[in-house]
């Protein structure tokens, strides 16, 4: 039979915290509604909470909407794209989920907390979000990461800056100064890197693009010395298009000819047909400062990312059994996560949760994934009292 309209109000999902009504919009559509409750911290001020609320609204469509697909498994087996909608309530009894505005700079103290005496009768989970946290990490953080502070997200760089530097020869070595040196060969006019140093800085460039696309890549200094300007930029120029033809971004190469004083040689001298050229692999922050919009951890927005927590799902770049012990519903929550997604046919994969710093949405970048979808599948099961299937993302 096919699907006809139907509510199912305050659905719950069984990991420990969230709620939802889920209105079966046939044909082709699921839509998860919210009520929200919002509070003000004093040290807040005035707060437009219909304004914050379009945004945060904004933020999720944004990041949220027609990413998750949920088919009937009862024929003609109809296939309904998920969309999210909030909606302000004025009393607490009424809302699904306890929001505090607090006070305070971007990502800071936002998060899923535990209930907590005088807040929300004190037996509510809620979440506590900033006036800047509907905005993007690279809008939010735009001081920080000019100065090439990567904040919580400081592991996620560092790992990939060590695979990098891990693909340099004597690596681990006394003296190593995170450099490779090669050499670049005059050949009919024309300064290339000299075949035996090939394999080496093919290493270096395969380590670099190996870059998740979420993240930068480590960034390089390429540098060589002459008294002819001409001469040193031809060369880091050539080095650095050998390294973009193998996969270095344009935006993670810094090129440093450096001009000395020898401009003038004697006519009998012959010019050198070959030249030193270092390579070194930049400090953290010079990483940092090349993230750009379009990378997730860029576009990673924090209220995107907490409203996941409204749909029951945990956090994935915590442990909590190792950050919440305080909370066994906290605790609890990431194992019973995993076997809720095992109980789907066929069991959808569970996420990294362990201090997972990565593109997922419940970790700090975009992706949806489809674990993230597994409380609205379980709800929609028990509601429907029939069978469903996650088809996307
Ligand atoms: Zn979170």
């Amino acid at each position: 039979m096919p699907l006809v309209q139907h509510l199912y109000a305050n659905c719950q999902p069984t990991l420990g915290w969230g709620g939802f009504d889920l209105f079966v919009d046939p044909p082709g559509r699921l839509e998860v509604r919210i009520n929200v409750y919002f509070e003000v911290e004093p040290a807040v001020g005035p707060v437009d909470l219909d304004d914050f609320l379009f945004d945060w609204q904004q933020a999720v469509s944004d990041k949220w909407d027609d990413k998750i697909r949920i088919r009937s498994n009862a024929p003609p087996n109809e296939d309904l794209s998920v969309v999210f909608r909030m909606r302000r309530v004025n009393a607490l009894g009424n809302a699904h989920f306890p929001v505090l505005i607090k006070a305070g700079g971007y990502a800071a103290g936002a998060g899923l907390y535990f209930p907590t005496p005088g807040l929300f009768g004190g037996n509510r989970m809620h979440l506590k979000l900033g006036m800047l946290d509907n905005l993007t990490w690279l809008q939010g953080s735009d001081a920080n990461i000019r100065a090439g502070v990567p904040g919580a997200r400081a592991l996620m760089f560092m790992d990939q800056r060590d695979r990098v530097l891990q693909s340099l020869p004597g690596h681990g070595m006394p003296g190593f100064a995170n450099t490779l040196d090669i050499t670049m060969n005059l050949n009919g006019g024309v300064w290339s890197v000299a075949p035996g140093d090939q394999p080496d800085l093919d290493a270096l460039c395969q380590a670099l693009a190996g870059t998740p696309p979420w993240l930068p890549q480590p960034a390089v200094k390429i540098s060589a010395s002459s008294g002819k300007q001409g001469k040193i930029d031809t060369i880091t120029n050539n080095v650095r298009n050998y390294m973009m033809l193998h996969g270095v971004n344009n935006v993670s190469i810094d090129r440093n000819p450096i001009l000395t004083g020898k401009r003038f040689r004697m006519p009998f001298t012959a010019h050198n047909t070959t030249k030193a050229v270092t390579i070194e692999v930049l400090p953290v922050p010079e990483m940092v400062k090349r993230t750009r919009a379009g990378q997730a951890v860029a576009d990673n927005v924090v209220s995107a990312h907490e409203f996941g927590h409204l749909l029951g799902l945990p956090d994935e770049y915590l442990n909590y059994g190792v950050h919440m012990a305080g909370s066994a519903i906290m605790v609890n929550s990431q194992p019973a996560w995993d076997l809720l997604c095992g109980q789907h046919v066929p069991a959808v994969p569970v996420r990294a949760w362990n201090d997972a710093y990565n593109d997922s949405m419940m970790s700090v970048g975009t992706t949806i994934y489809r674990a993230h979808a597994i409380t609205i599948w379980d709800c929609l099961g028990t509601a429907s009292g029939q069978g469903w299937t996650i088809t996307r993302p």
